[in-house]
């Protein structure tokens, strides 16, 4: 893995407060290559996880010699907090917070609290999301309401216990998680997204029992494409059950049909169940790629810019940070990163993409 470091030219200040007033110029709405805007953000707070799922941290890989990142590596949150208000000036609206496991991050609440605070650009609340594993999630759900965390998505591979513990590889049971999924409704959170990666012939046969179970809950699985993200899982294309089939086995026994999408570029497709019972969705990563539309950055916990979630190098903005790099500098390297975006690995997966070094997705975000 290469990264780039973005050179720095007449740097004047060195350790720049965070200011709360909305930056001036160079900022503005960005497009790419492709004619794509930037407004997502997904920042990763920690490349550390208590779990070790099979498709993300494979215990192989991620054993006692994987070297994480030192704590100094790490973006501290006021480092956060000021690359999010230039982002939010570049038009940012949206902010999901994610690992490794984010709640494993020690005091989140408090850079919740910061983020929070933050504005759109049209003077709007910051759309502030945290995707999580929910295993502590009873614990901290109230706190992070209280720190102005709006939603949550909790991810959960099936409802058997023994699948569930398989798939996480460190003996972690079901009845926890959706403790964790019940005090974050309690705490405001609902209604909640619940993601389940479908692997064949490994949780497949929890499609249905998920299905069931969440119906008429309020809350939203959302069934997901196992992906071929980073070097370490071991994909194969036989391994993914194509969203279409998820649709056919739900829709035989729970009949569903579409719905239009909330908002144009929305990752995941929604279906409705015919009795007025709720939605689910499907998110197709493999099989129909969304690369068209997407407009999503990723800020590794060390602060490196990554233009998609299987780039091969980053961009070091802890670097300008650090290096003393004043606002409109951090704005402007940006705005010229993002504007030479040309990425879209789903779309050509293939013969082109193979053997390429993809960094790590507990390292970048989900
Ligand atoms: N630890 C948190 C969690 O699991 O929700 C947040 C980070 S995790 C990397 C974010 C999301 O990525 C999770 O919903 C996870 O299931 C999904 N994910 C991880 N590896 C994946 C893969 N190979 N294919 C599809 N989704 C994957
Ligand atoms: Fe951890 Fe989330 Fe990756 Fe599972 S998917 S190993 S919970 S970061
Ligand atoms: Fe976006 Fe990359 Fe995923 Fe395509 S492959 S949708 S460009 S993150």
């Amino acid at each position: 893995m290469t990264d780039r470091v973005i050179p720095i030219a007449d740097v004047t200040t060195r350790g720049v407060p965070v200011p709360s007033e909305p930056l001036q110029s160079p900022t503005g709405p960005l497009i790419d290559r492709r004619g794509r805007p930037l407004h997502d953000l997904r920042i990763s707070v920690t490349d550390r996880c208590n779990f070790r799922c099979t498709y993300c941290m494979p215990k192989e890989v991620f054993d006692k010699n994987y070297r994480f990142l030192p704590q100094a590596a790490l973006l501290t949150f006021e480092e956060i907090t000021r690359l999010a208000r230039i982002f939010i000036a570049h038009g940012v609206r949206k902010i999901r917070l994610t690992g490794g496991e984010p709640l494993l991050r020690k005091d989140l609440e408090r850079l919740i609290e910061m983020l929070a605070a933050l504005t759109t650009r049209d003077g709007k609340p910051l759309d502030l999301t945290l995707t999580t594993n929910g295993s502590i999630l009873h614990r901290k759900a109230k706190a992070l309401v209280a720190a102005g965390l709006k939603r949550v998505t909790v991810s959960l591979d099936g409802l058997d216990d023994a699948v569930f513990r398989r798939m996480n590889d460190v003996d972690f049971p079901v009845t926890e998680v959706l403790r964790g999924i019940d005090a974050a409704a309690e705490a405001g959170l609902a209604p909640i997204k619940i993601n389940m990666v479908v692997k064949r012939g490994v949780n497949d046969d929890q499609i249905l029992p998920m299905a069931r179970h969440f119906k008429g809950s309020g809350h939203i699985v959302r069934f997901i494409e196992y992906m071929d993200v980073g070097c370490s899982n071991g994909w194969r294309l036989n391994d993914v059950v194509p969203s279409a089939e998820v649709i056919r086995r739900i829709d035989a026994e729970l009949p569903v049909y579409p719905l239009e999408p909330n908002y144009p570029g929305e990752v995941a497709e929604r279906w409705a169940y015919r009795d007025g019972s709720g939605e689910i969705g499907v998110i197709s990563s493999v099989t129909q790629a969304f690369c068209r539309a997407c407009t999503r950055a990723r800020l590794s916990t060390d602060g490196k810019l990554y233009l998609c979630l299987f780039a091969q190098h980053g961009y070091d903005l802890r670097a300008l940070l650090r290096g003393g790099a004043a606002d409109e500098q951090i704005a402007a390297a940006i705005a010229a990163i993002w504007r030479e975006r040309d990425d879209r690995y789903s779309e050509i997966r293939g013969a082109a993409t193979a053997g390429l070094k993809k960094i790590e997705m507990s390292y970048i975000g989900g």
